[in-house]
């Protein structure tokens, strides 16, 4: 028995084959079961902001564990108090704001989900939401996720929820005084790594305050420093009322939370939300142990920096399947000119790289916020083999499709 056997006769079919076994991580460096070595610039899709098994990471989950891990809700700890005084810090949110915790992306939408269904009432039943954003699989934030072949199979969805292009016209014409929130992804990561128009932000934190409506920020995956600021909104220097967080905050533990701004943080009252696990002391330790270390390192600093540094590098690879990258910080997307992602996804695999495809013609990078110019140098000597390997079998393929079509026969 192999553990494809095991994996394809025990686990849930709601994901693809397993492309790999991993049995340790260090920094960067994942190793398989035979010894291989690969160069991680997935990072568990933006989670382990600190690479694998860091020291911090690795004391703070022992420490606190032979310490106290979970006592419920009913009580407080010290380490669930700092963490949500280090978020509304960082957020900014000021004496007013608060936080919610949960325990992943989706539980934080789903909280943030029923603060707008506070904010609105009966007298505002519509939620507007992004065309191709991703909020997450539960049946709430399926519900905000704009991607109709997700929702299909598991209609009908939750009510009131619309979905509007990105731009600022497609705002103003969709919002009235019957809309209670908007929802933002930032830079749309699961649609293959697309940042809103420039000024998006700001214009939608003008519209939504003229009609009264909340402006609640999803920044799962571009939060804890990944885009080069502490969180994706503070590039354009507004205040939202409220943002989710997750992934990269607990560095690989399972932590999410909703951090609210100004009147949104009255709107919850006692009865009205809760979770059993949500902000116990052993994940709020880590994660407060997490973007302790971020802070102390200058990571915020060093991803946008090393962004930019891994970003040109790429651009300046001498390969012809290479549109170009876009993104912000350490979220980057690369653009291909033939759908061939996913063969890209599986070279690099066998050339010792993790990477990951969003969608056909997009590779997403999201390294730790660890890497320097070691990792980065890795990188592209392992990204050129791989495209090698992929334009060798495009020629071999389809000779004259290569120069002339964006289609390649699969
Ligand atoms: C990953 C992600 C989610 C969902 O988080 P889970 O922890 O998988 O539930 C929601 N929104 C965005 C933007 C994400 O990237």
């Amino acid at each position: 028995m192999t553990w494809q056997d095991d994996a394809g006769r025990d686990l849930v079919k709601s994901f693809g084959a397993r492309m790999q076994m991993f049995v340790r991580g260090e920094g960067s460096y994942l190793w398989d079961a035979d010894g291989k070595r690969y160069l991680d610039f997935l990072a568990g899709i933006a989670v382990d902001s600190l690479g694998h098994a860091h020291p911090v990471f690795v004391d703070a989950i022992s420490t606190q564990a032979a310490t106290l891990s979970h006592v419920s809700n009913y009580f407080a700890t010290p380490p669930q108090l700092a963490l949500a005084a280090t978020l509304k810090r960082l957020a900014g949110t000021g004496d007013g704001g608060r936080v919610y915790f949960g325990n992943s992306g989706a539980e934080a939408n789903e909280a943030a989900f029923k603060l707008a269904r506070l904010h609105g009432g009966t007298e505002r039943p519509r939620i507007l939401a992004l065309t191709d954003a991703f909020h997450g699989r539960t049946m709430g934030t399926l519900a905000l996720t704009g991607k109709p072949y997700m929702q299909e199979p598991f209609l009908p969805m939750t009510p009131g929820v619309e979905f509007i292009d990105s731009t600022v016209e497609a705002l103003e014409a969709a919002i009235d005084d019957r809309v209670a929130a908007l929802f933002v992804e930032p830079v749309k990561g699961e649609a293959g790594v697309l940042p809103l128009p420039e000024g998006y932000l700001a214009a939608a934190r003008e519209i939504t305050e003229r009609h009264g409506a909340l402006l609640i920020i999803d920044e799962i995956q571009t939060g804890a420093g990944r885009t080069g600021e502490w969180f994706a909104f503070q590039h354009e220097g507004i205040t939202p009322d409220a943002i989710t967080v997750a992934k990269g905050i607990g560095g690989g533990f399972p932590i999410g939370a909703l951090i609210t701004f100004g009147a949104a943080s009255e709107l919850f009252y006692p009865g009205t939300h809760g979770s059993t696990f949500g902000g116990n002391a052993l994940g709020t330790a880590v994660a407060g142990a997490v973007l302790g270390e971020i802070e102390r390192a200058d990571l915020v600093g060093n991803a946008a920096e090393r962004g930019a540094q891994l970003s040109q590098a790429i651009e300046a690879i001498d390969s012809d399947l290479i549109t170009g990258c876009r993104g912000s910080g350490l979220l980057i997307g690369v653009g291909l000119r033939h759908p061939v992602a996913k063969a890209l996804v599986a070279a690099a695999q066998e050339h010792g790289l993790v990477i990951n495809a969003p969608n056909d013609e997009t590779i997403r990078l999201v390294p730790a916020l660890t890497i320097g110019d070691v990792e980065i140098d890795e990188f592209i000597e392992l990204f050129t083999a791989s495209l090698r390997t992929v334009e060798d079998a495009l020629v071999l393929d389809a000779p004259t499709q290569l120069s002339t079509s964006t289609e390649v026969p699969a």
